[in-house]
C-alpha cells in the first residue's frame, strides 16, 4: 500500500498510442501532471508505476496553489516488486501544502488477452486488419497507463487528452470538450475530454476506435451512445433501446442524477467481460450486442442484465466506492441486485 501522507486532487493526463505503423507490439507515450496535497510531512513522494519508462529530464516538481516553494527532486527510482516509483526530495513537504508533479513517459500497449492498462485490440473486415486501443484499469492497472496514486480510496478528478490519427475516434470518461491538430502533416489530432467526477483511478477509461455508433438521449437529457465495429451495428440497436430506461430507473431509484453529460457503451472483439468505467463502459461483443437473426432469445435478457449491472456500478462502485479491494463484494452485490430490480 502507498503511504497515506500525500493525497492527489487532480490529474492532467495525455496519452498517444501509436497503432498506425506495421504490426504489434505498438508503443505509446504520454505525460501526466499530478496535483496533490501533503497530509503528513515527508521528503519522499511515492506513487505507482509499472512498465513505463520515465523520460530522462522530464520530471518537474513545483509548488501548487497557496504554497510558496517546493524542494528539488534529488533522485527517483522504480521498485518493480511493489510497483512503486520513489521520488526523493532535498527538503520536506509540509502538512497542508499543495504541489504539482509532472513527467513524460513511454510504454508498450498490452495485448487484449492481458487486458491491463492501455491495450490494443484488432478485427478483420473486408480483408483488412483494423487496430483499436482500449483500456482496463480495475483493479490496479491504471499504473500501467500513467504514473498515479493507484488505490481506490485515493480519488481525484481527471482531465484526459487522447492523441489519435485524424481518421479515428477517441473517447474518454467525459464528453469531448476540445479537438486540436498536433502535427503539421495533419496526422495527429488531440481530443480533450471534460473533467471527470471525483473518482478512483481504476475508473479512468479511453478508446481509440474506428467504430460507428448509434445514439439516443435519456429522459433526463444524458447522451447515450453504443459503439461497435461496422459489421455488427445492426446488433447495437437493442442495447440502445434498453440503456436509456435503465439509466432513468437508476436515477429515480437512487435519487441521484447521473453526473456526466454522456455515457458510452463500447463493444470490442478482444475485451473480456465488461467494465463500468464512469461514462465509458467497455464490453466484450457478446455482452452488449443482440441480434434477433442470430442471437438465442435468452441473450436478450442477458445483455439487458449486463448493461443494468454496469450502469448500476455508476452509482454503486463509482460514486460510492470501497476503500480497499477486500470490500469490492459490496460493489458487486449492489450492482447485481440493482440489475434485477432495474429489469
Ligand atoms: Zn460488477
Amino acid at each position: 500500500r502507498l503511504p497515506s501522507n500525500l493525497a492527489p486532487t487532480h490529474y492532467n493526463i495525455e496519452l498517444r498510442p501509436d497503432i498506425y505503423n506495421g504490426e504489434p507490439p505498438f508503443p505509446f507515450d504520454g505525460s501526466v501532471e499530478i496535483f496533490f496535497t501533503c497530509r503528513e510531512d515527508t521528503n519522499q513522494i511515492v506513487i505507482n508505476s509499472v512498465g513505463l519508462v520515465i523520460e530522462d529530464g522530464s520530471m518537474e516538481f513545483e509548488p501548487g496553489e497557496g504554497t510558496p516553494s517546493a524542494p528539488e527532486i534529488t533522485s527517483y527510482e522504480l521498485d518493480p516488486d511493489r510497483d512503486f516509483l520513489f521520488i526523493d526530495l532535498d527538503g520536506d513537504l509540509e502538512v497542508g501544502q499543495n504541489f504539482v508533479l509532472r513527467m513524460r513517459f513511454a510504454g508498450t500497449l498490452n495485448t487484449a488477452s492481458l487486458g491491463a492498462g492501455a491495450f490494443w485490440d484488432s478485427y478483420h473486415q473486408d480483408g483488412e486488419t483494423h487496430y483499436v486501443v482500449l483500456s482496463q484499469m480495475q483493479a490496479n492497472d491504471a499504473r500501467r497507463a500513467f504514473p498515479c496514486f493507484d488505490e481506490p480510496a485515493m480519488k481525484a478528478t481527471f482531465d484526459l487528452t487522447m492523441v489519435r490519427s485524424a481518421d479515428m475516434t477517441a473517447l474518454g470518461n467525459g464528453p469531448l470538450v476540445n479537438t486540436e491538430e498536433r502535427s503539421v502533416d495533419e496526422f495527429w489530432v488531440a481530443d480533450t475530454f471534460d473533467t471527470t467526477p471525483y473518482m478512483s483511478p481504476y475508473l479512468v477509461a479511453f478508446a481509440v476506435i474506428d467504430y460507428p455508433h448509434v445514439e439516443t438521449v435519456s429522459e433526463n437529457g444524458h447522451l447515450i451512445r453504443v459503439w461497435a465495429r461496422a459489421e455488427l451495428m445492426p446488433a447495437a440497436e437493442y442495447a440502445l433501446s434498453v440503456a436509456g430506461p435503465i439509466m432513468d430507473w437508476l436515477e429515480d431509484y437512487t435519487g441521484q442524477e447521473f453526473p456526466m453529460a454522456k455515457i458510452d457503451h463500447v463493444a470490442s472483439p478482444g475485451f473480456s467481460g465488461a467494465m463500468e468505467n464512469w461514462g465509458l463502459v467497455h464490453y466484450m461483443e457478446s455482452y452488449l450486442l443482440y441480434d434477433e437473426a442470430w442471437s438465442p432469445t435468452y441473450r436478450k435478457i442477458y445483455v439487458a442484465s449486463v448493461i443494468a449491472h454496469e450502469v448500476a456500478h455508476q452509482w454503486f462502485g463509482n460514486l460510492v466506492t470501497c476503500e480497499w479491494w477486500d470490500e469490492t463484494w459490496l460493489n458487486e452485490g449492489f450492482a447485481s441486485a440493482m440489475d434485477y430490480m432495474a429489469l
